[in-house]
C-alpha cells in the first residue's frame, strides 16, 4: 500500500475520524462546495457520522449552503479545542463560522489558519469528514496532506475540452500525494426539457479522465435549478428531496468514496 504523505503524529483531533474524503477542482465555481455538501448529507442520511471541513479561507461557501442554528465556533476554554457547530447531525468547520469574514491573507497565515482549524477542532467519532477543498493545486493542498490522512479524493469539474487540462493537474496532484482518486463528477452535464436530454457544453471530457487515468467512477451531475437555489436557502437538495434523481446519484458517489 501507498505510504501517506502526512508528516508527523496525527493530531489529537483527527485520530476518532475514519475516513477523510477530499473534495477538490481546479476551477472555481464548477460546483465543488455543492458536491462537498449534498455528499456529506447523503452519508448521513445513510446512518453515518459526518463533518464537513470547508477549506476555503477566502470564499467559504458553508455558511450558506446550510443552515446551522449556532453561526460561531466555540473554543472549549479547558481543553482549548474548538467545538464544531451542527446542522442535522453533520458537523460543521469553516472560517466563515469564525467570526472574521474574509481576510487578506499571505499564503503561510492562509495554511496556518487551516491547519489550526482542522487540527484543533475536536471532531470526535467520525466516520467520514468531507474536505471541501479550496480550488486549484497549491499550498492549501499540500498543507493539508501533510497535516490529514487523505482517504480519497473526488475530482468535480464540467464538461468542456479545457477543463480537462485542469482535472488532469488535479489527478496529477493527488497522485504525487499518495491519495486515490475514487470519482470524478462531471457538474452541470445536461438537463432535461421537452422529454429531451441536452448536453449544452459537450460531452465526452469526464470519459477521457477517467480512461486516462484509471479512476473507477464518473458521475454526470445534471444543471437544476434546485441544486442552485438549495444553496442559497442552506438546505441540501439531498435532504429537501432525498428520493430525487439526484440524491440517487449522491447515494451511488455515497457508496465509492
Ligand atoms: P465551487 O465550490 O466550485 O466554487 P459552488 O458549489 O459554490 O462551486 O457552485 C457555484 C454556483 O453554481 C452556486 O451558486 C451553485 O448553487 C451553482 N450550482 C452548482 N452546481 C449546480 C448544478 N448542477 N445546477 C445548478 N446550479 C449549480
Amino acid at each position: 500500500p501507498a505510504q501517506p504523505v502526512y508528516a508527523g503524529d496525527l493530531p489529537e483531533g483527527l485520530k476518532k475520524i475514519s475516513n477523510i474524503i477530499a473534495v477538490s477542482s481546479c476551477k472555481g465555481g464548477v460546483g465543488k462546495s455543492t458536491v462537498a455538501v449534498n455528499l456529506a448529507y447523503t452519508l448521513a442520511g445513510m446512518g453515518a457520522r459526518v463533518g464537513i471541513f470547508d477549506a476555503d479561507v477566502f470564499g467559504p461557501s458553508l455558511p450558506n449552503m446550510v443552515s446551522p442554528v449556532n453561526r460561531l465556533l466555540v473554543v472549549n476554554p479547558e481543553s482549548k479545542s474548538i467545538l464544531p457547530t451542527e446542522y442535522l447531525g453533520v458537523k460543521l468547520v469553516s472560517f466563515g463560522f469564525a467570526g472574521q469574514g474574509r481576510a487578506i491573507m499571505r499564503g503561510p497565515m492562509v495554511s496556518g489558519v487551516i491547519n489550526q482549524l482542522l487540527t484543533t477542532t475536536d471532531w470526535g467519532e467520525l466516520d467520514y469528514l468531507v474536505i471541501d477543498m479550496p480550488p486549484g493545486t497549491g499550498d492549501i493542498h499540500l498543507t493539508l496532506c501533510q497535516v490529514a490522512p487523505l482517504t480519497a479524493a473526488v475530482i468535480v469539474t464540467t464538461p468542456q475540452k479545457l477543463a480537462f487540462i485542469d482535472v488532469a493537474k488535479g489527478v496529477r496532484m493527488f497522485s504525487k500525494l499518495k491519495v486515490p482518486c475514487v470519482a470524478v463528477v462531471e457538474n452541470m452535464c445536461y438537463f432535461d426539457a421537452d422529454e429531451k436530454r441536452y448536453y449544452p457544453f459537450g460531452k465526452g471530457s469526464g470519459t477521457q479522465v477517467v480512461q486516462q487515468f484509471g479512476i473507477p467512477n464518473l458521475f454526470d451531475l445534471p444543471i437544476r435549478p434546485t441544486l442552485s437555489s438549495s444553496g442559497d436557502t442552506g438546505i441540501p437538495e439531498v435532504v429537501s428531496d432525498p428520493q430525487g434523481d439526484v440524491a440517487k446519484i449522491f447515494q451511488n458517489l455515497g457508496v465509492c468514496v
